[in-house]
């Protein structure tokens, strides 16, 4: 007959684990251009200019070509999304005080998605000027419109003075038209 085991003392605890160092996400280091923070469009790093480069060279087309297709590409998933939203939203059917909800939110996706659309086929539009060494330059006075202009406002057609131009008297037409 085995000799009864004396009841262990209660054990001791248990070794905690050292505690885990706290985890910081993994992060891939994002990729930075030479002008550091902050600086890269829609994915792009900014343009670094070349002394006596030529404006909207070999080498400047294919930049906003890059900017370009990967702003296309960010729009066309967010197309996707709100569809795909919607359609998952669609398939439960909320009670009537929500469905009101709902449609009021539907109709403001679907101009934002129409707005989507729009740009893309603007951006569309900006390619084949690309393609065609038609892009950079103010289709209403023929000056450059300028790599920094650009990028800020890559399906830019007008230079900063048409463009500014152009607002006053869309202003001046609207004032009248309230005026009338
Ligand atoms: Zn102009």
């Amino acid at each position: 007959m085995a000799a009864e085991q004396p009841e262990q003392p209660a054990a001791t605890p248990p070794e905690q684990p050292p505690p885990k160092p706290a985890t910081t996400p993994a992060r891939t280091p994002a990729r930075r251009s030479r002008s550091g923070r902050n600086s890269t469009i829609h994915g792009v790093p900014r343009y670094s200019l070349r002394t006596r480069e030529k404006y909207m060279n070999e080498r400047q087309q294919e930049h906003f070509r890059q900017i370009l297709h990967a702003w296309k590409k960010e729009l066309m998933e967010e197309v996707d999304r709100t569809m795909n939203h919607m359609q998952s939203q669609a398939a439960n059917f909320p009670d009537a005080s929500d469905r009101a909800t709902q449609e009021e939110e539907f109709a403001f996706k679907l101009r934002t998605r129409d707005r989507e659309r729009k740009l893309i086929r603007k951006i569309d539009q900006t390619l084949e000027l690309i393609e065609n060494d038609e892009y950079g330059w103010c289709e209403q006075c023929g000056v450059e419109i300028g790599i920094r202009r650009l990028e800020a406002r890559p399906t830019a057609t007008l230079c900063i003075d048409c463009k500014t131009l152009d607002e006053i008297k869309e202003r001046q037409v609207a004032k009248r038209q309230v005026a009338n």
